[in-house]
């Protein structure tokens, strides 16, 4: 008997451990909560994120209204991600990390700050939260392997003039400027490639990289897709339309300080986006751009020699001593929290439409849960303080 209830222990913690940290199989999907977010796991140092491609209309989140708001769909951008993500394997044998929204950007816009990009709505905030901690699992892999890297953030836009729009968070009338001038310390430190500028195999300087032969404007404008900065179109003139990088690019890039550096890609219509033949047609050529961009500018192997090691954390590594118990549960939940980490730390358990069902501060080392009737299949647990989330975890609830 005793055996046997060690073995049952045994199993139980097992159990748990594999559901603080996940090995991820590059190339395969993974998901949030209702699968709104999809995250497919790479193992190469390029991120590629798709943040208005979503289709999803989900009728218990409702519509963002809010001044000044965008809602439009940027048309098949997430087909775009898939496409290129495809090639760029198909070129190196090395999976891309992708992210992308699925919801419709009337329900999330993922490239904003979480005010306006979920307008208030707590399933769209959890939607926008996994969408960014997929970005970090993304960057967090790609700094462990590589430490250095590239963002691709991809859109579309409806200008009139048909040309790729790149963003490096540089203004319209910023770009304006001469060569000299942008190759000084004032535009470099607001660049989104400025680690890049710091650190590029040929030691060339910002002009070059953002326009230059080898920029990635460039190397688009050389295979068909003419583009802004690059050296055949170094600027936008003014009175024309053109988006310089949103709140991805910002976040994610290296204008910050860090060493990944991130693009916004503002894709036109015309021959690009306006049917499948000419998404694949286009994402194709964007792989072939942007392998021949990293081994230009930031590696010396083979790109066949890219890939690392196919693992990475999904969720926070846990403070020792957290345990959410049982699990599968019947009917209530115990949160243990050792000592050193109940000072301040507190719960939040979502139901499966991501809906916050409990919270609360953790008084003692011991937290009884009851959860709202009728119970569902299973509830997320997140344990957090005031520097961050320190446990996630999925509790299935049994019933006998
Ligand atoms: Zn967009």
């Amino acid at each position: 008997m005793i055996h046997r209830l060690l073995l049952i222990g045994g199993l139980f913690l097992a159990q748990i451990t594999a559901a603080f940290t996940q090995t991820l199989i590059p190339g395969q999907s993974y998901f949030g909560q209702n699968n709104y977010i999809e995250y497919i796991a790479g193992n190469m140092p390029l991120i590629l994120s798709a943040p208005h491609g979503g289709y999803l209309e989900p009728a218990d989140i409702p519509d963002r209204d809010c001044t000044g708001c965008a809602y439009v769909r940027d048309a098949n951008t997430q087909e775009l991600a898939r496409e290129t993500a495809n090639a760029v394997y198909a070129l190196t044998g090395c999976y891309p990390h992708v992210v992308i929204n699925r919801l419709h950007r009337k329900k999330l816009d993922a490239n904003r700050d979480l005010p306006e990009a979920a307008d208030g709505n707590a399933i769209a905030g959890q939607a926008w939260s996994e969408f960014h901690s997929f970005m970090d699992s993304a960057r967090t892999q790609v700094l462990g392997t590589r430490g250095r890297g590239l963002y691709i953030d991809l859109h579309g836009h409806g200008h009139d003039i048909q040309r790729m729009e790149l963003g490096y968070l540089l203004s319209q009338s910023e770009l304006q400027v001469t060569d000299n001038q942008i190759n000084t310390a004032f535009y470099v430190a607001q660049s989104s490639i400025e680690n890049l500028v710091g650190d590029n195999l040929g030691g060339v300087e910002h002009a070059d990289l953002l326009r230059g032969e080898n920029s990635m404007g460039q190397l688009l404008a050389d295979r068909g897709y003419p583009a802004v900065p690059s050296q055949s179109d170094p600027f936008a003139e003014t009175g024309e339309p053109y988006f310089n990088g949103g709140y991805n690019t910002n976040r994610y890039g290296s204008a910050n300080g860090g060493t990944i550096d991130g693009i916004q890609i503002e894709c036109n219509f015309d021959g690009v986006r306006n049917n499948l033949t000419n998404v694949n047609r286009f994402g194709d050529t964007l792989a072939v751009a942007l392998v021949h961009f990293l081994q230009v500018h930031y590696f010396t192997d083979a790109p066949g020699q890219w890939c690392q090691t196919p693992s990475s954390v999904l969720v926070p590594a846990p403070e020792p001593g957290i345990r959410v118990y049982p699990n599968p549960f019947h009917s209530n939940l115990v949160i243990r929290v050792p000592n050193e980490t109940q000072n301040e730390a507190f719960w939040q358990i979502f139901d499966m439409n991501g809906k916050l069902v409990s919270d609360g501060e953790i008084q003692t080392e011991e937290a009884r849960v009851s959860l709202p009737h009728p119970l569902q299949s299973f509830y997320i647990v997140k344990i957090f303080n005031k520097e961050g989330v320190l446990f996630c975890q999925k509790v299935v609830h049994h019933t006998f």
